[in-house]
């Protein structure tokens, strides 16, 4: 399994972030899988980073989060990016993709939805409003209460 792989989404977020904001100090290639460098954190000092492409569970960055865990943190992921600026590219575009379909798809749920609700019999859509009132949040309630309750009905 390759290094992003390995990599949780936040560390993934996070470490792309990094790369763009260059907080990557310094970076060397050691050898034909191996990329050594420093990374700027939350501390005053910059982290010391190593990742292994080949095997990426041999990377390590002495963060309080990654030191001495196989964790995949966002500093060997912005390193990771600063050494391959094309899987970074392609990493945004994936990103950007799935936020558009995701937006996509909220849109098509609620066209359907309105659709679904236009051809509701009037039974139907007075059992889904009272359900639906039953689990309100309290402002919901009275601001339905406020709208539509006619109190001078009473009297007829
Ligand atoms: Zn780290």
């Amino acid at each position: 399994m390759g290094l992003m792989n390995m990599a949780s989404s936040a560390s993934l977020w996070r470490g792309y972030a990094y790369f763009q904001s260059k907080k990557v100090l310094a970076i060397e290639q050691i050898n034909e899988s191996q990329f050594h460098g420093s990374v700027a954190g939350n501390q005053n000092h910059p982290y010391d980073v190593l990742i292994d492409i080949e095997h990426p569970r041999k990377s390590h960055c002495n963060c309080p989060l990654a030191d001495g865990r196989r964790i995949i943190c966002k500093h060997m992921i912005a390193l990771y990016f600063t050494a391959f600026p094309q899987e970074a590219a392609d990493y945004y575009k994936k990103v950007i993709a799935y936020e558009e379909e995701q937006e996509r798809l909220a849109e098509e749920t609620e066209a359907r939805l309105v659709q679904c609700i236009k051809k509701m019999r009037k039974a139907e859509l007075q059992n889904a409003l009272i359900q639906l009132l039953e689990d309100r949040p309290d402002w919901q309630y009275d601001d339905f209460v406020d709208t539509y309750v006619d109190w001078e009905d009473d009297d007829e």
